[in-house]
């Protein structure tokens, strides 16, 4: 019997599609696989989220893997008897540490990681009865099937006055990046959005002499893009719009890029304030390394000296999925757009046997689509495909509701 669904990526995307194949859209669980190279499912989420000393979600509680959107709360008050402490105002943001235990729940309630099979999808090839994925370095996996859910573009924004230095300056969402500053020094912090606040905030917090150094000012919005992108109000236009390249200007317009939500504004601004941080504004316009420090110089003038640079300098906005997305393009003659992201049907179908979430089927699912809402989006299209309404929607006309 071949397997029914592999789905290519094992992060946010990847976790909620399996979860809700098999807990709403039936799907035996003999009939999925989860393919991902990391040695755990959601392994870069977690790297991630705890690499910047994330505290609390930007998103609210109904933002979560599980099945009900409000499933976060009925956990938190099952296990531990209530939600004191559990979730941040504003919007009831949960805490990283429950959201990620409410992960491990689901998981194990589907029992996900036994449907883990580790290893990189190197290309894929559509047969008339099925796809064949070919592992890198490993055999060909077929499936009915795949969803590829292989997550937001992996290059990271590197400034060109880094490079000769990849030993002392290190971006934080680095793969394998082990080289936390430990013992109390100075580090410069480069980025200006809520992943550099946080680093800076957590490195202060360590006893470290922390510079933040950012060349705009902080653009304070409490989400990524505003909520009317979760809904209809914005959510309608984008669909009328028939223009992809008109859909792909909406996205890019969306996006509060390199923004902080107020609460952590506050923290930082508080310790701007008190003398913690200090703030540099401007560009990085030199780095020199002397001996045990490193020297920089930016476009305003000023000068530091220290001992690590961290870069909270974001992501590339190039398509995801490198090799394997081009193959199906080149190969297969799947379309795309000029922005060269999949053009995928309402149901998130690049081919019958194809299926994309994520940055992937932004063009779809707008500029909230990359996010864990997205996630959700994600698995409502594919399950709709199938002709199940999943338990948002049946949420949304009152219908009484399953946990978890
Ligand atoms: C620090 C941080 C905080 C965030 N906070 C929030 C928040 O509060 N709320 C919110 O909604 N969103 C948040 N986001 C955004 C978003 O939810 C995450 O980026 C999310 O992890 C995206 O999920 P994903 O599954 O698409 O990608 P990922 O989590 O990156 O997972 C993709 C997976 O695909 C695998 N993969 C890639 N290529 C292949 C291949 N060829 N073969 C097999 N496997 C492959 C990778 O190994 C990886 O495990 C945050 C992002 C970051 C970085």
């Amino acid at each position: 019997m071949s397997l029914g669904w592999l789905i290519v990526g094992g992060g946010i995307h990847g976790v909620h599609v399996a979860a809700r194949l098999i807990g709403e859209g039936r799907v035996p669980p003999d009939q999925v696989q989860i393919l991902d190279p990391e040695p755990a499912l959601l392994a870069r989420w977690r790297l991630r989220s705890q690499a910047i000393g994330m505290r609390h979600l930007r998103s609210p509680s109904v933002h979560h893997l599980g099945l009900d959107p409000l499933g976060l709360h009925a956990f938190a008050e099952d296990r531990w008897g209530g939600v004191r402490g559990l979730f941040a105002p504003p919007y009831d943001r949960p805490a990283l540490s429950l959201f990620d235990t409410h992960c491990d729940a689901v998981m194990e309630s589907y029992d996900l990681p036994g449907l883990h099979l580790r290893g990189k999808a190197a290309s894929c090839a559509i047969m008339e009865d099925g796809v064949q994925v070919q592992l890198l370095d490993g055999p060909r996996v077929a499936a009915d099937r795949v969803v590829l859910a292989v997550g937001p573009p992996e290059q990271l924004k590197l400034p060109s006055w880094a490079s000769g230095f990849e030993d002392r300056v290190h971006h934080v969402f680095q793969p394998g990046f082990t080289d936390w500053p430990l013992k109390a020094q100075s580090v410069a912090v480069v980025g200006g959005g809520i992943s550099a606040a946080q680093v800076a905030l957590r490195l202060v917090d360590e006893g470290h002499e922390v510079h933040l150094i950012s060349r705009h000012e902080f653009r304070e919005h409490q989400f990524d893009s505003d909520p009317g992108w979760l809904g209809p109000k914005y959510m309608r236009g984008f669909a009328r719009e028939r223009g992809l390249d008109r859909r792909r200007q909406m996205i890019t317009e969306a996006r509060n890029r390199g923004s902080v939500p107020p609460d952590i504004l506050r923290e930082l601004m508080s310790s701007i304030r008190g003398g913690g941080i200090k703030l540099l504004r401007g560009e990085v316009s030199g780095l020199l390394s002397t001996g045990q420090m490193l020297d920089i110089e930016l476009s305003s003038g000023d000068r530091r000296s220290v001992d690590t640079i961290l870069l909270a300098t974001g992501f590339g906005s190039e398509r995801p999925g490198g090799a394997l997305v081009d193959g199906l393009i080149r190969d297969e003659g799947l379309p795309c757009s000029a922005c060269g992201f999949p053009i995928v049907d309402e149901n998130l179908r690049w081919h019958p046997r194809v299926y994309v979430t994520g940055a992937l089927a932004e063009l779809v699912l707008g500029p909230t689509g990359r996010n864990i809402a997205g996630a959700r989006r994600s698995a409502e299209r594919i399950l709709r495909s199938l002709g199940h309404r999943s338990q948002s929607e049946a949420v949304a006309s009152g219908a009484p509701r399953a946990t978890p």
